[in-house]
């Protein structure tokens, strides 16, 4: 399925099969997440994406081939391939362990082709292995909303009563894992939403309420996947002092202006970008432990632009995934 154009449905094509180059592996994609990142590219709010243009980078898949000087993985062996698909390895941020932040990064279904597609390329360093115990769709969720919902809730530190604003795809796997760290959790959803409030409480939230009202007790961090600006002020009234407001989406509507009283108190709001290979280790490992269970809808990928419009109107539960 390919982007011709920000704001124009994807459109079905046939294209020449991908070739592995130095470096890289070529993979039959078994399945690949719809994640909230690739509705801001289809729509536009996120620049400078590679045209035409192969969405998504929560990719399932099994080595066909590789390329010169790819030795990592073997044919047939299940990988996964993540948001982040290249890093220069010389700047001053990949020199640092910062390789989320490189100033020359190039990520997978934005800059570089990914996977709405029967067949993908990817760096090898990049990839993953996936974890036992998950098929190909449930597999496919970790790679994006469990990585970066991970990196964020280890930016909200050892806070007890966590927040989460936007229970969708990162939320459902990420209460999981604080439950498990014995964390309590507060899910908000969409004032009306009553089928994402159940469903916060069957994994493990122990209140679930609508996003315009405050928390039955204070928090102490908030993450926030909702794209909604006017979450932030928001939030800085429902945390602590000392609390920390965590945006973990690529893009955000404006955030309205607030009074420094809510930021006062040493409450501190910060951004999540990208992720770190290490995250994805860390993470990898962590939610089979846990064990993290995602909740996926399969579609056919030429299901892909109702599964993006279903994803912005809300109607998923947990994540869709397309499977070629
Ligand atoms: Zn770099
Ligand atoms: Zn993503």
């Amino acid at each position: 399925m390919l982007l011709d154009q920000p704001r124009q449905p994807l459109r079905e094509a046939s294209v020449p099969d991908p070739e592995p180059g130095a470096g890289q592996v070529l993979l039959r994609v078994a399945a690949c997440g719809v994640c909230r990142t690739d509705l801001h590219v289809a729509d536009g709010e996120l620049s400078e994406p590679k045209l035409p243009l192969v969405l998504g980078h929560e990719i399932v898949g099994r080595v066909v081939a590789s390329g010169p000087g790819a030795a990592r993985f073997r044919a047939g062996d299940r990988v996964g391939v993540p948001w982040l698909g290249w890093t220069c390895g010389t700047c001053g941020y990949c020199r640092s362990g910062r390789e989320n932040l490189c100033e020359r990064a190039r990520f997978t279904g934005y800059q570089l082709d990914g996977g709405y597609a029967e067949l993908a390329v990817a760096d090898q360093r990049f990839c993953f292995a996936t974890p036992q115990g998950y098929d190909d769709a449930e597999a496919a969720p970790l790679l994006c909303a469990g990585l970066i919902g991970y990196r964020a809730l280890v930016a909200a530190g050892d806070a007890e009563r966590l927040g989460i604003y936007g229970f969708g795809a990162a939320a459902h796997i990420i209460a999981q894992v604080a439950r498990h760290q014995g964390r309590r959790v507060f899910a908000f959803t969409r004032p009306g939403d009553g089928a994402a409030q159940r469903f916060a409480l069957e994994l493990g939230a122990e209140w679930a309420g609508p996003s315009d009202q405050p928390p039955p007790e204070p928090l102490d961090a908030a993450l926030l996947f909702a794209p909604v600006g006017a979450l932030v002020p928001a939030a800085l009234r429902a945390v602590v002092k000392g609390g920390v407001v965590v945006c973990a989406g690529i893009h955000m509507s404006e955030i309205p202006a607030f009074s420094y009283d809510l930021l006062w108190g040493e409450r501190t709001v910060r951004s999540v970008a990208n992720l770190t290979r290490k995250d994805g280790e860390e993470f990898l490992r962590l939610a089979p432990a846990v064990p993290v269970r995602t909740a996926v809808e399969p579609l056919p990928l030429s299901a892909a632009n109702q599964a993006l419009e279903r994803l912005r109107r809300g109607q998923l539960r947990g994540a869709a995934v397309l499977v070629p």
